[in-house]
């Protein structure tokens, strides 16, 4: 069957195209649902440094725990909410309760240097994103400086110029400025230059290989691109003790992965600090 192709051309949907396209659907609809319900959560992964083995930041990570069939994990989630525009709305909630965890561990002595929140292009888009970031940190006493918000190096691509001048306003407010992913998108160097980038994290891709053949070949080059453009690295998915050598020889600054410690909740996450501080 045909249907309008607002690109031009006729549009093919197979019965397959179609029911995957009602599911999506129905995970939308659900999702919206259980946020507005209060039933989404945010849980985060330390970073530790490698200069000191200290845990110098967070990761805060959106979450949907299992109250129906539609439940999907971020990977999934996190498109269809930023092509429905809700990540607007679930993205300010995340901020919120980050800043929310990172104050009350601030008071109980547990808070890292800093915490990351993940950031999408729809959210981006709104004229008043940086006023609004500063808002909920003065909202919760959180200083700017131990903010850094993360956004992907393929949705730098997606509009430079919305991208380059909320990232200059941002990080005039004292935000710091972390790519994502990076490696996984197609930036020039000339771009990358316009951007005030204080962290580059490699993408899982690159570390999966490092310790095998000349797969340290990228991470390397990250490395030294990141280390000349002024901005630390953090290495994304760190699984073996291995890869934390190569990371290591290479001069990375920050590993973040399933060796040191999964996405929990955050009362979790202080007993995971103090223990590791107490040895
Ligand atoms: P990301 O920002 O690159 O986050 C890192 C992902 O790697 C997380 O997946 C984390 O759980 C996973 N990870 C960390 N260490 C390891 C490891 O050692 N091994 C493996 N295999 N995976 C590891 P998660 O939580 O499923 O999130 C997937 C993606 O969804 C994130 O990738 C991010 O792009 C997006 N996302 C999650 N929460 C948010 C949010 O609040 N807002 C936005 N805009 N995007 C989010
Ligand atoms: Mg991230
Ligand atoms: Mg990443
Ligand atoms: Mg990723």
């Amino acid at each position: 069957r045909a249907r309008i192709n607002p690109h031009g051309g006729p549009l093919y949907f197979s019965p397959d195209m179609e029911q995957h396209t009602h599911w999506r659907l129905e995970v939308l609809r659900q999702l919206r649902r259980d946020f507005h319900d209060g039933r989404l959560a945010v849980w985060f992964q330390p970073q530790v440094s490698l200069a000191d083995d200290g845990v110098i930041g967070l990761e805060a990570l959106a979450r949907w725990p299992d109250t129906s069939g539609f439940t999907q994990p971020p990977g999934v989630f996190i498109p269809l909410a930023e092509e429905s525009g809700l990540i607007v709305d679930i993205g300010a909630w995340v901020l919120d309760q980050s800043c929310a965890a990172f104050s009350r561990l601030a008071a109980s002595g547990h808070a890292p240097r800093r915490f990351a929140v993940n950031v999408s292009m729809p959210q981006m888009r709104r004229p008043d994103f940086p006023e609004r970031v500063v808002r909920t940190l003065a909202a919760r006493g959180v200083p700017p400086s131990a903010l850094e918000l993360e956004i992907t190096e393929s949705q730098l691509l997606d509009e430079p110029q919305v991208v380059l001048r909320n990232l200059h306003a941002l990080k005039q407010e004292g935000i710091q400025i972390t790519i994502d992913d990076f490696g996984t998108g197609y930036s020039s160097l000339g771009y990358l230059r316009q951007l005030p980038i204080d962290c580059i994290k490699i993408d899982r891709s690159f570390v999966v290989e490092i310790d095998r053949g000349r797969g340290d070949l990228f991470a390397e080059t990250i490395i030294t691109l990141a280390h000349k453009l002024g901005a630390e690295t953090v290495a994304e998915g760190v699984e073996t003790a291995a890869q934390v050598r190569c990371l290591r020889n290479l001069g990375c600054d920050t590993v973040q992965g399933f060796l040191y410690g999964r996405p929990m909740p955050v009362d979790e996450l202080a007993g995971w600090i103090e223990q590791r501080t107490r040895h």
